[in-house]
């Protein structure tokens, strides 16, 4: 009898366990933001989205989730890490300003943020003024971890920003032309994108229902 409660406690722990949330783990690991990414962030805002501002930072209205098509995070961070874009020809003739997102999601689920939530970000033509980038490494084999872990984040995300009314794929971004939250003023600089893929984005979407977030217009605002 006198090793009943011991016994008990062990078993509820072990419930316990069992029953809680994964962890959440975000762990900061940021990337150069010097004053010429600053410069080159109210650049962008101006000359690509036409709004004029004094501080590199966006009200968030949107979630935009993408896959790096970068097998590691190590790779990844040293992409996203210099202020300025090194190669790639077609993004820098819109601008210098180097690619990036706040968030990145590891294989196994761990999130490592790269900038504060609401530094303007380019990740994602026309609505990076108002876009929250999470990009996940990977390709078309993104791990169920990662998809808890963008779960959480949006909403993280949601619960942070009210102001935040979409949920998109990176390769729904078109479907906002046209709309005013469209904002890009060359209607001839867009790039096609399938990331993060429409199964990734139907196991995410249907576990954050609840937050009722919208799609693309595409989508019939689902
Ligand atoms: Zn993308």
């Amino acid at each position: 009898m006198k090793y009943l409660s011991p016994i008990l406690a062990f078993v509820a722990f072990l419930l316990l366990n069992a029953c809680a949330k994964p962890t959440f783990r975000l762990i900061d690991k940021p990337i150069i933001f010097d004053e010429e990414r600053k410069q080159l962030s109210l650049e962008y805002l101006a000359k690509r989205h036409g709004i004029q501002q004094q501080q590199p930072y966006i009200k968030p209205k949107m979630i935009v989730l993408h896959w790096t098509a970068v097998p590691t995070l190590e790779a990844t961070f040293d992409i996203f890490n210099p202020s300025l874009l090194p190669g790639r020809p077609d993004l820098q003739k819109a601008s210098r300003l180097n690619t990036s997102v706040p968030f990145l999601v590891d294989r196994d689920g761990t999130i490592f943020r790269l900038l504060p939530d609401t530094t303007f970000a380019r990740h994602c033509i026309g609505l990076n003024y108002c876009a929250i980038g999470i990009e996940n490494i990977g390709n078309n084999d993104l791990t169920k971890a990662q998809m808890k872990a963008n779960v959480q984040l949006v909403r993280y995300l949601k619960r942070h920003y009210k102001g935040i009314e979409y949920l998109i794929g990176h390769y729904e971004y078109k479907d906002f032309i046209g709309t005013p939250i469209w904002k890009e003023t060359d209607p001839n600089y867009l790039t096609g994108k399938i990331d993060p893929g429409k199964s990734f984005m139907r196991k995410v979407r249907s576990r954050v229902k609840d937050l009722h977030l919208k799609g693309s217009p595409g989508l019939g605002g689902e």
